[in-house]
């Protein structure tokens, strides 16, 4: 990978196509279709070895119920994805949306987060000083510490006694909001491709239960 990479040679997509393109590959996969454009196969393979110009980049958690190609119904090539633990910011991840942005002239970036998860779990047992099955390592405490001062304003505003799933509904939102928000001003390249290039960067969630994503209000 490489930034010195020639700009891309097909028009880039804009956000809001990219958008619609994922909402309608969203909505194939809940209903068990697979579209016929998404390319997989040595074929497919062999056409991408040369470059790649993924329409939309996803920051999302690494839960395995959660795989973006499946859950966006794309193939190989479509998606520049990056995948950790609560859809955390951290400055490799950041360097990552940074990275897509600019070699790619990939102009959507999503931010997913979804129903049950494990990391916005393990943070709102921290801060309701709930068993958490086991000590933190430093480094699942570093995520953990990520989330914290989002889920922690979802805490107190509803209360610490307030239902549990509640909070965890709420949390994961509010983890989402903060991660775009990170995106949006922590990083100077993607602050000016917003405000001058078109890029977008959106929230999301995915419910395990349905297998819909739901896109947020765009801040
Ligand atoms: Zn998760």
């Amino acid at each position: 990978m490489g930034l010195s990479n020639a700009p891309p040679a097909s028009p880039v997509v804009t956000a809001d196509q990219a958008l619609e393109r994922l909402i309608e590959g969203n909505r194939r996969f809940v209903d068990n279709i697979r579209g016929e454009h998404v390319v997989m196969g040595p074929r497919a393979r062999a056409a991408l070895v040369e470059g790649q110009q993924p329409f939309a980049i996803i920051l999302s958690c690494s839960d395995s119920r959660a795989p973006a190609e499946l859950i966006f119904d794309q193939g190989l090539g479509d998606l520049f994805v990056i995948r950790v633990a609560g859809n955390v910011v951290a400055p490799s991840l950041v360097g990552s949306v940074e990275f897509a942005a600019a070699a790619f002239g990939t102009r959507l970036a999503v931010v997913m987060g979804h129903s049950r998860c494990g990391a916005i779990d393990a943070t709102l047992s921290e801060l309701l000083d709930e068993d958490h099955g086991g000590p933190l390592t430093d480094n699942i405490r570093d995520i953990v510490e990520r989330c914290r001062a989002p889920v922690e304003t979802v805490v107190s505003a509803a209360g610490r006694d307030a239902d549990r799933s509640f909070l965890q509904r709420e949390a994961v939102r509010a983890n989402v909001r903060n991660s775009c928000d990170h995106l949006r001003h922590g990083s100077r390249l993607l602050e000016r491709l917003c405000t001058e290039e078109g890029m977008l960067i959106v929230g999301a969630e995915y419910a395990l239960e349905t297998g819909k994503v739901t896109f947020l209000p765009r801040a």
